[in-house]
């Protein structure tokens, strides 16, 4: 195990409670990274809260009652050190990593060594789990681009905000690819197209300009990679009509509503194979979250759209998991390296955790010499699986929350005015079970 973060604490904890011996390599405090302050395993780098609690109606309250019927070490120790926090799951985050520490610390099967792994792992190590997460350190982050490919490995996080595709108005908004040109897959209207006339194009430049934005962290700003991939705000403040010439451009495409060419337009492109969310194209942007709300859903077509997540930018490392890794998060060319955590494209510390219980049980099934099927995609440790290594875009791979639209549609359908949210929670937690029904008897 090379990382005791989230990911990597979780993953130990679940290959020891499977009978199996492991080591974990952490490299804390002999180096430390930009963001972690402590020695501690699984430390909180930024906020103390694993968001919503709700399993019933928030798709991360369902991970997390999926992950401590999953004997889960991080869930465990956050329900042991919880803050009073609303409908959230806050804890006091000394006393959390402490937990997790003296866990594993107690677990006889866990040995902890404060070492970097520098460069790829010796090839003698056959089963290897990588969770160094978004600030791996620079030579495992060398030997892994030497291996994979700098292609295959992203230093920024460029989110565009995600949308539910059932909550575009599609009165408004229509299909259609530029030119008509076919994509990969043959067809022809592949783009969900948003219009803006000049009044409308100008309403909106002029929010983004106004709109309240974060800063980068020092550390952030000397990272390189960042030229290709230009905040809109930055764009919009080059000029009036640099947007316009941008991801907004509207050649190619003709509004059937008027027939003609809109002054300006959003375009959508399909981020999961589920067709259930959809990305802005090139709207990654430093706006902040609330602001981001209000001022897309000034977009024609958007007015009541729902965000799976809201764009972003900062420093992330991240493979191209689609692409790489196989459904039990192996390296397909180098099966003895499996990833989990943020590493593997996921964001947030319960999503980082998750693939580390998911990772663990795997390698361990591995050692007793059987395999373990991965969860149903209808459960949220499954959805989030499956995305991660398939579902997701390739091309345009971008680190993921957890959230409803990665779960396949409901059958048979309730029709568009039920309250999906607790039926996908529900058709999850009934799934799990019979999962680990079947996978915790097999071994
Ligand atoms: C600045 C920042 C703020 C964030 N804030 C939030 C937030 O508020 N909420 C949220 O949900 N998510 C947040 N995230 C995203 C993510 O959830 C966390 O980064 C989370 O900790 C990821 O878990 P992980 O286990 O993958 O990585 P980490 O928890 O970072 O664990 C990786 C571990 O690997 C160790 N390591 C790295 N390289 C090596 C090496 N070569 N050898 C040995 N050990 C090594 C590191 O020291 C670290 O302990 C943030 C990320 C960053 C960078």
């Amino acid at each position: 195990m090379i990382g005791g973060g989230l990911a990597g604490s979780e993953a130990a904890w679940q290959i020891a409670r499977e009978g199996v011996p492991v080591v974990l390599h952490e490299m804390r405090p002999v180096r430390g990274t930009e963001a972690h302050t402590g020695a501690g395993l699984a430390e909180l780098v930024c906020s103390n809260s694993f968001r919503s609690d709700d399993a019933e109606r928030n798709a991360v309250g369902v991970l997390h009652e999926e992950m401590r019927r999953c004997n889960s070490l991080i869930l465990t120790a956050a329900d042991r050190c919880k803050l009073p926090a609303g409908g959230a799951l806050a804890v006091d985050r000394d006393e959390f990593s402490a937990a997790v520490e003296a866990a594993l610390a107690a677990e006889p099967l866990v040995e902890i060594r404060r070492e970097e792994i520098a460069g790829l792992p010796p090839a003698e190590w056959d089963e290897v789990i990588i969770a160094t997460g978004p600030l791996t350190s620079p030579s495992l982050a060398e030997g892994l681009a030497a291996l994979t490919g700098t292609d295959a490995l992203a230093f920024f996080d460029a989110i565009a905000p995600i949308i539910h595709r059932d909550t575009i108005d599609f009165d408004v908004a229509w299909l259609q690819s530029r030119y008509d040109k076919p994509g990969p897959g043959g067809g022809t209207a592949d783009y969900v197209n948003c219009p803006l006339d000049r009044a409308g194009y100008q309403d909106f430049v002029a929010a983004v300009l106004a709109g309240d934005k974060t800063e980068f962290h020092d550390w952030e700003k000397s990272t390189p990679y960042f030229d290709g991939c230009l905040p809109i705000e930055v764009m919009a403040a080059r000029g009036p009509d640099t947007l316009r010439w941008g991801p907004m451009k509207p050649v190619g495409l003709t509004d059937p509503r008027t027939g003609r060419r809109p002054h300006a337009v959003v375009q959508l492109r399909q981020d999961n194979a589920l067709g259930t969310l959809y990305n802005m194209v090139g709207f990654q942007t430093k706006l902040r979250h609330g602001e981001q709300t209000r001022i897309f859903r000034q977009i024609p077509g958007l007015e009541h759209a729902e965000f799976a997540r809201l764009g972003g930018l900062h420093r992330n490392m991240f493979i191209n998991s689609p692409l790489l890794l196989d459904p039990e998060l192996r390296l397909k060319a180098q099966p003895r390296l499996r990833f989990a955590g943020q590493i593997t494209g996921v964001e947030g510390y319960v999503e980082s955790a998750a693939i580390g219980l998911l990772a663990g049980r795997f390698a361990a099934a591995a050692r007793h010499g059987t395999t373990i099927a991965p969860p149903p995609p209808t459960t949220a440790l499954g959805g989030l699986l499956a995305h991660i290594t398939g579902g997701g875009d390739a091309r345009n791979f971008q680190p993921m929350n957890v959230n409803f639209g990665l779960f396949p549609p409901l059958s048979p359908d309730p029709g568009r005015h039920a309250d999906r949210k607790p039926l996908y929670s529900r058709r999850a937690l009934a799934d799990l079970e019979a999962w680990r029904l079947i996978s915790e008897t097999a071994r």
